[in-house]
């Protein structure tokens, strides 16, 4: 068993811009629940202080390149037994909102000055900080905002080992070239081999190029980032890497998605009952002003509106979706043009199509509750968190099968619904008219109410919890710990 920092820029729920947050809560905790010793270090935004009040803290330095006064801070979360170092400096809890974009959507001026602070916060922790008492053996990082983590480490000869996930390869945080200057990087990592990338500083180098281990968030991701189509001009480094690399899926938290005990829920339900489903179908449609009918089928879409996850997909089918007879609830943000898009459908079907544009917790387990079925047509999808929600909650997945989508949804062909392994419905093109062929297969089984409750029990089965997957991250801190000890 290990010491381990756990580091992430989003916390559930603290702060959330996707499933980082929901990953950096639960998987820390199941580590702990396997003898791990874990704590999380995560940036104290603004808008989280505001809500936590006055939170201990617990040391205090001068951080040389940032030339301020850095301060950490403990709390708890709800639920979870690893402690949470907040990282409070100026940057990040002079600002409130999203964690890395202004109230205009532009990325903060300063992402790599806040995100190196961070890499270097770990570093300084890892060199035993003052105040702390505790030191890790190992770092865990997440995505390009700890991509600098393994770099610092080795920069200043600190003796742990660093473990780097992948969460989605498609942000990678590139800067321009002016930024490593202002980093004080050693001059050597100015190469391609380095931290350059086409001209630019790439974080996501630093973690890829650098961790003693790699992960990724499934097993099929883990071999797509590894080619031209998906691995954003990285596929070559990461294939040299491909014996470090691991894909590992995505676990759920049964505390907070669970539909027999879900807090947000007007009624429960489980695979034995599934009779709170309609009624939670039913406060659904009322909540969102869709015409109060329980036959039919009702399509959630919950999700950033980016072009990764195939908005313009379900755009382009949506005109003959609506000449059957169902109802769709979409909640999201992100892109304008989807926004508006989305919304103008909306206001022109208002029985037929509610449009809510936002973060909204509540609604997103609403939503998973009362659908009958989630649609995910993403271009990529690294794991996806929606579709095991889905699963659990006995709503059918039509997704298309890309990445960990492909790794956890099991096609309702003839074959599978017969041997009982069908949970979904799964596509392979990413196109309008592939989309509407899978709802529309998707429909055609709704139609038959047996084989229907089969499919949604099947999903409902599934084991997707944190723990098998916790193992496995045990597995690769051990191989990384190894290594570090064979230098
Ligand atoms: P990604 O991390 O790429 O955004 P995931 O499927 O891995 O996609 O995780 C998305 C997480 O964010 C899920 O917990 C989902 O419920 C949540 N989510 C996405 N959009 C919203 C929204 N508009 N309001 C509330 N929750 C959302």
């Amino acid at each position: 068993m290990a010491k381990i920092l756990f580091v992430s820029s989003e916390v559930h729920p603290l702060s959330k811009t996707g499933g980082l947050a929901d990953v950096s809560a639960s998987l820390p905790q199941a580590l702990a629940e396997l003898g791990h010793e874990v704590r999380i270090l995560t940036p104290a935004y603004g808008d989280t202080l505001e809500r936590l009040g006055a939170v201990p803290e617990r040391s205090d330095w001068r951080d040389p390149v940032a030339g301020t006064t850095t301060r950490l801070r403990e709390t708890a979360l709800p639920d979870i037994e690893v402690p949470v170092w907040l990282l409070d400096a100026p940057g990040f809890s002079d600002r409130s909102g999203n964690p890395y974009l202004d109230a205009q959507g532009r990325p903060h001026p300063d992402n790599a000055e806040r995100f190196d602070l961070l890499a270097r916060t770990a570093t300084a922790i890892a060199g035993g900080l003052g105040g702390l008492g505790w030191q890790p053996e190992l770092i865990h990082c997440n995505d390009w905002q700890t991509g600098l983590v393994p770099v610092r480490m080795l920069q200043h000869r600190i003796p742990g080992a660093t473990v780097f996930t992948i969460h989605n390869l498609a942000y990678q945080g590139l800067f321009p070239a002016s930024a490593f200057g202002s980093l004080d990087l050693p001059q050597w990592l100015w190469t391609m081999d380095g931290l350059e990338f086409h001209g630019q500083l790439s974080f996501m180098k630093g973690g890829v190029g650098f961790a003693d281990r790699l992960t990724t968030v499934s097993p099929t991701y883990a071999q797509e980032i590894r080619t031209p189509a998906h691995g954003w001009g990285l596929e070559g480094l990461l294939n040299r890497r491909a014996a470090e690399l691991t894909g590992i899926l995505n676990g759920i938290d049964h505390r907070f998605w669970d539909p027999s005990s879900d807090a947000f829920l007007p009624a429960h339900y489980d695979v034995r009952d599934l009779r709170g489903k309609a009624a939670n179908k039913r406060r659904l449609q009322a909540e969102l002003g869709l015409s109060q009918d329980p036959k039919a089928p009702l399509l959630g879409f919950i999700s950033r509106l980016a072009d990764q996850k195939g908005v313009d997909l379900l755009l382009e089918a949506i005109g003959d979706l609506l000449e059957q007879d169902l109802q769709i609830a979409v909640l999201g943000r992100g892109e304008a043009a989807y926004e508006r898009a989305l919304q103008r459908l909306a206001s022109n079907h208002p029985d037929r199509i509610a449009v809510r544009i936002g973060f909204d917790e509540g609604l997103a387990h609403r939503v998973e509750a009362g659908a009958d079925m989630l649609l995910m047509p993403s271009r990529f999808e690294p794991c996806g968190l929606n579709q095991l929600y889905s699963l659990r909650y006995g709503t059918v997945p039509v997704v298309r099968a890309v990445g960990g989508l492909a790794d956890s949804v099991v096609d309702a062909t003839p074959a599978h619904l017969e041997s009982g392994r069908a949970t979904g419905v799964t596509f392979q093109d990413a196109t309008g008219s592939a989309l509407l062929e899978a709802v529309q297969r998707a429909l055609a089984l709704y139609t038959q109410p047996e084989l229907w409750r089969r499919l949604q029990r099947n999903g409902m089965r599934q084991d997707f919890t944190w723990q098998r997957s916790a193992a496995r991250y045990g597995e690769v801190y051990e191989e990384a710990l190894a290594e570090r000890r064979r230098i």
